[in-house]
């Protein structure tokens, strides 16, 4: 083929095709997640794949690759110059697999979600091994036409976190367990309590209504967003006018859906807030995992565990919940942040929280250098929870099968938790430089941390690397100190250590 002069006109309209597609998969994507019946769900996940497959071919056709080809050995503007270097970065990755082995990968994932939440329901490790250890050596398979010579393991990594390797992890986490596991036992030693009215019960339809209070409160408008049940929260972007949220409602655990709105709302706001220039754009989504787990974490343990945010609505959450009626603020804010070694890695208290992400850290090392497979792997994951957090999981449901991901083949996706849980203290550390944090949350004022927010990191969608943007903002490079100081900080105060 021949290239006409006028690439970027050409770059625009085929981002405009891409864009197309994803947002149907995303529409479907999320309708399979929420409200679509599962006897759909073999046909869905053939055409979804289908449609991936169509995607796919579209993304790796001769002509685009030699339009990013061409295009990347020549300047443009700023933008547009870092968005064809990470698509061409996304197109050496998937270029040389076969489109045969794509869809059926795709088909395999779509069908490992169903096959994973059945197993899940009924706590069966059995029924999720075989499409388990498929997924493993798919993406082994996957890996392998990337001519990359990295280990298959820090390739997966840098998918989500541009320029972490397991050298970066290792050390990230040894700091981590060096420095939090001692506090944890002191917390231990304490024998506090856990607060009773944690488990009160507290039906559904209150716990919506405070959902929709705090969705107000966090300033997430049903104008461009949505919230909605799922078995695993989650958010999900389509434009900066359209990013919905999932939560799960536990009867007897009240608390988890509140957290995992403000989570979610977390990473809608990212999404919202990116320059609407950018939408159907790559960049707009470049953002990487890390950096989303900052937002989120961010809005779920900075603002959303403090005093401060509650303290002018708390009285109003009170009116809602008869579970809340004889708990004062405080002993609330103690409650909410109670630290107790416990099975589930999203119900985790902010202090444990690592160690569960170290957990699924080693056990994917283990999985891509070929020390561990899926066999046994629910007694690895209970041994490791022993080991670590000193409680034993009795059933699947409870240990191996908890998290979707690995259903999703998003092997080297936890590690951005703990990651962005870090890089998350850093930005508070920042933008305490800019704005007395609990003044503007006693005066009810979150619009101005979001706009810090907006200003300083969410504007830019995925334009710049997380390295870049932490120099950028905060003035140094990536410094787990604030992170291993926030924590035991607030533990300090919180049980008088
Ligand atoms: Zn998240």
């Amino acid at each position: 083929m021949t290239l006409t002069p006028d690439l970027l006109q050409q770059h625009h309209q085929f981002q405009q095709k891409v864009a197309a597609y994803s947002l149907a998969l995303a529409t479907m994507s999320w309708d399979a997640y929420t409200i679509a019946p599962k006897a759909g769900g073999p046909y869905r996940n053939r055409m979804m794949a289908y449609l991936q497959g169509e995607l796919f071919s579209i993304t790796t056709a001769p002509e685009a690759i030699e339009r990013i080809e061409v295009m990347s050995t020549q300047s443009y503007d700023p933008i547009t110059d870092r968005e064809i270097k990470q698509m061409k970065k996304e197109l050496d990755k998937a270029r040389y697999i076969p489109k045969d082995i794509y869809v059926a990968f795709s088909e395999l994932v779509h069908n490992a979600n169903d096959i994973w939440e059945q197993a899940k329901a009924t706590s069966d490790y059995a029924l999720f091994k075989p499409v388990l250890q498929q997924l493993i050596d798919q993406t082994k398979v996957l890996v392998s036409y990337r001519n990359d010579t990295r280990p298959v393991y820090d390739q997966l990594l840098d998918d989500f976190e541009t320029g972490m390797t397991m050298a970066d992890y290792d050390r990230f986490f040894d700091k981590l367990r060096s420095d939090l596991v001692p506090v944890i036992k002191k917390i231990k030693d304490k024998m506090v309590q856990k607060p009773e009215w944690l488990d009160r019960k507290v039906p559904v339809d209150v716990q919506a209504k405070v959902v929709d209070l705090l969705a107000k409160h966090l300033d997430y408008s049903k104008d461009t967003g949505a919230i909605s049940v799922s078995v695993h929260p989650f958010s999900q972007d389509f434009s900066a006018r359209d990013n919905r949220v999932t939560v799960r409602y536990l009867e007897d655990q009240f608390t988890s859906s509140i957290f995992a709105l403000i989570h979610e709302v977390g990473h809608a706001t990212y999404n919202g807030q990116v320059d609407v220039a950018y939408d159907g754009r790559y960049i707009r989504k470049s953002m990487t995992y890390g950096m989303h787990e900052s937002q989120s974490r961010f809005f779920e343990n900075m603002i959303g565990r403090s005093k401060a945010f509650w303290l002018p609505i708390y009285a109003e959450v009170q009116g809602l919940v008869d579970a809340l009626k004889d708990v004062s603020l405080d002993e609330f804010i103690a409650g909410i942040n109670f630290v107790e070694p416990s099975l589930i890695r999203i119900e985790a208290d902010e202090l444990t929280y690592p160690l569960h992400v170290m957990v699924r850290y080693e056990i994917e090392k283990g999985l891509f250098d070929g020390t561990l497979s899926a066999e046994n792997l629910d007694q690895v994951w209970a041994d490791k929870m022993e080991a670590y957090l000193g409680i034993r999981p009795q059933t699947a449901a409870m240990g191996v099968l908890q998290d979707v991901h690995w259903s999703g083949a998003a092997f080297g996706y936890f590690p951005t938790y703990a990651l962005g849980s870090a890089y998350s203290a850093q930005w508070m550390h920042a933008l305490r430089k800019d704005l007395d944090v609990e003044a503007t949350l006693i005066a009810n004022d979150f619009k101005a941390i979001k706009a810090w927010l907006a200003d300083k990191i969410h504007r830019h969608g995925g334009v710049y690397e997380p390295a870049e943007l932490l120099l950028q903002v905060t003035g140094e490079p990536f410094n787990p100190q604030y992170y291993v100081d926030y924590l035991v900080d607030k533990a300090t105060t919180l049980y008088q250590l």
